[in-house]
C-alpha cells in the first residue's frame, strides 16, 4: 500500500491535469475493479482531486465522487499531453496503453485518458455519493484520527487519541490510523528519530513536550516525503513517472548497521508490533 506522501503526490499531479475536464466514456475491462454504475458519472465535470488518508478521491460536479483504492499494485496513469503515473511501478507502465493490466479506462474531454491498471486486482474504483465518502473511507480503515496535513489538525485530538493506548509503545500507537491518519511504517520511524524519542517508549511515559515534538515531526517528515515525491522502497512512483527519492533523505529507515547521520552510532533494527523499526539508540531516548 502506498504511504500518505505517495498518494498526496499523485493527487497533486492529477489535479493539475484533469480538473475542469469531463468524463466522456468509461471502459470497464474488469468488472471486479469498478463498483457502481458507470452511466451515473458520464458527462460530469471533474471539480477537484482530493485525498483522505491513503484514498484518492475524484470529486465530480453534482453529488457523486469516484474513490480509488490502489491497494498492493494499483496504478493511476494520466495520458494526454504527456503521461503521468502514480502507483506501483511496473515495466509495462511506460509502454503502450491499455495493456493487459488495464482494468478501467476513463476517456476525458479533449482526448486525454486516465487508466486504472492493477496487476493483482485487489484495488478498485467506486462511485460514491459525496456525503458517503467519509463513511466509505471509515469502512476501510476504521475510525480515522486527525489528518496531520490538514489546517485544522489538532495536537489536542492527537494527544487524546494517543492516551487511549497508555501502555503501548509509541511507535505502535502512531501506526494506529485511529490515533492519526495516514502515518505508515517509514514515516513513523523517521518522525520518532526527528523527535529524539525511542520507539519503544510507552505512551504514558512521554512528556507533553515530547508529544508536541512528535506531532511537529510527523508533519515535517510527511511534508518532506511529498517534496521528494514519496519513498522508493514502497516502489511507488510520482505523478511525473519518476521514482520518489525520499529514502535518499531518510535518517533511519532501512539503514540498519549504518552510522547515524547525526551522531555516527550504528542504526539498530528491532521488531515492534510485528513491524521493522529503525532507530538510533544514542539520539532517541
Ligand atoms: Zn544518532
Amino acid at each position: 500500500m502506498p504511504e500518505l506522501p505517495e498518494v498526496e503526490t499523485i493527487r497533486g499531479g492529477l489535479e493539475k491535469k484533469i480538473v475542469g475536464l469531463s468524463i466522456k466514456n468509461i471502459e470497464v475491462l474488469s468488472p471486479k475493479s469498478f463498483i457502481g454504475d458507470p452511466e451515473l458519472i458520464l458527462n460530469q465535470k471533474i471539480v477537484a482531486v482530493k485525498r483522505r488518508a491513503k484514498i484518492l478521491i475524484i470529486d465530480l460536479e453534482g453529488d457523486l465522487s469516484l474513490i480509488f483504492h490502489l491497494k498492493m499494485s494499483g496504478q493511476v496513469i494520466y495520458e494526454g499531453k504527456g503521461r503521468f503515473i502514480g502507483g506501483h511501478p511496473t515495466k509495462d507502465m511506460f509502454s503502450e496503453l491499455p495493456n493487459k493490466h488495464t482494468r478501467i479506462t476513463f476517456n476525458l474531454s479533449g482526448g486525454s485518458k486516465i487508466y486504472f491498471n492493477d496487476q493483482r486486482r485487489f484495488g478498485w474504483v467506486k462511485v460514491v455519493a459525496d456525503e458517503k465518502v467519509k463513511e466509505e473511507v471509515q469502512k476501510m480503515f476504521g475510525k480515522l484520527g486527525p489528518e496531520p496535513l490538514e489546517k485544522d489538525f489538532s495536537l489536542k485530538a492527537f494527544k487524546t487519541n494517543l492516551l487511549r493506548h497508555k501502555t503501548m509503545a509509541i511507535k505502535v500507537a502512531i501506526l494506529d490510523q485511529a490515533v492519526i491518519a495516514g502515518v505508515g511504517n517509514i514515516y513513523a520511524c523517521e518522525a520518532l528519530f526527528l523527535a529524539g524519542i525511542d520507539p519503544q517508549t510507552r505512551v504514558k511515559d512521554l512528556t507533553d513536550l515530547q508529544i508536541k515534538k512528535l506531532s511537529d515531526s510527523i508533519i515535517t517528515v510527511l511534508e518532506l516525503g511529498i517534496k521528494h515525491g514519496g519513498s522508493t522502497i514502497t516502489k511507488f512512483v510520482n505523478a511525473e513517472g519518476e521514482r520518489g527519492s525520499y529514502l535518499d533523505f531518510a535518517s533511519v529507515y532501512n539503514r540498519e548497521g549504518k552510522p547515524c547521520k547525526n551522531c555516527g552510532t550504528e542504526i539498530r533494527k528491532i521488531k515492534l508490533g510485528g513491524r521493522g523499526t529503525y532507530f538510533c539508540p544514542n539520539c532517541q531516548k
